[in-house]
């Protein structure tokens, strides 16, 4: 909002965007007038009720399936394919079976060519961040969930881009350790100050994490209401006013379900 205010141009913009998903069942119109800015170093969750449209959003701001019609401006430039100022976190940790965590992490700086001293240091840096320094010659296979979406983060992070697109990317952990996770992609958002846009169906999750919470109706994916989170961090899922926005945004989300079951009892009788 600051930046707004001074005048400086959001991180991403999305103006008009719809997208129409043409198969075998006929099209389906997945995201209608979405108009949505990001401002530098806020971190946003995207959320609703499964089908209704984020990974398709998060996935046109990254520049991986454009919007059928609409525009996204992302770092000030027009979305037209994917690039390197826009990682993406995905929830299936996305590592190389045959790497070990070092060389995962690794990875994208070598493919960036960049020096190997620099390098060292720079993995040397995030192993430590992510508290991987005794996993760095472990293979993916011998890592918990959790420990395995760490090296994810780390090597996303590697690339250091100004901007982290993350489709649900704790939805497959426990409880506990989801929690850690939060908490430490928090640290290190407190730390770094990139743009992060969060995917998630978990309300407390959105409102734990993000600055503001962007509600999504239910086919067609539009923006219901955007949910500003002002309480101080960290924030105790506990407190009055935790669960009152909790409360707030539940409701929302539970007419969009209903919309969700209205439409597949829809679909069955008329099948
Ligand atoms: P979410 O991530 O919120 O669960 P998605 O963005 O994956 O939702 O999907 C939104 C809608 O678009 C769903 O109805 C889904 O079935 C449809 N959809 C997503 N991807 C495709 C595709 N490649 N082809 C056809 N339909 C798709
Ligand atoms: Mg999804």
């Amino acid at each position: 909002m600051a930046a707004a205010l001074a005048g400086g141009a959001p991180a991403i913009q999305v103006r008009g965007v719809r997208k129409v998903f043409s198969g075998s069942e006929g099209e389906v119109l997945a995201l209608d007038g979405i108009d949505l800015d990001v401002e530098p170093g806020e971190l946003v969750c995207l959320l609703g009720p499964s089908g209704c449209g984020k990974s398709t959003l998060l996935n046109a701001i990254a520049g991986f399936s454009p919007p059928t019609s609409g525009s996204i401006v992302a770092n000030g430039r027009a979305v037209t394919a994917p690039g390197p100022d826009r990682a993406m976190v995905f929830q299936e940790y996305a590592l190389f079976p045959w790497m070990t965590v070092e060389k995962n992490v690794a990875f994208g700086l070598e493919m960036a060519k960049v020096p190997a001293r620099e390098r060292r240091e720079r993995v040397d840096a995030l192993l430590a961040m992510l508290n991987l320094r005794e996993f760095r010659d472990r293979f993916p296979k011998d890592l918990s969930g959790g420990m395995r979406q760490r090296v994810a983060i780390a090597r996303v992070l590697a690339i250091d881009s100004p901007m982290l697109l993350m489709d649900e990317p704790f939805g497959a952990l426990d409880a506990l350790t989801r929690r850690n996770l939060q908490d430490e992609l928090l640290r290190i958002w407190a730390k770094l100050r990139k743009t992060i846009v969060f995917v998630t169906h978990g309300i407390e999750e959105s409102i734990y994490l993000a600055d503001r919470v962007v509600v999504m109706t239910y086919r067609p994916g539009t923006v219901k209401r955007i949910v500003p989170v002002t309480l101080p961090r960290p924030r105790d899922p506990a407190a009055p006013e935790f669960n009152a926005l909790k409360r707030e945004i539940s409701q929302m989300v539970m007419e969009e379900q209903a919309r969700h079951a209205q439409a597949e009892v829809g679909g069955a009788t008329a099948d």
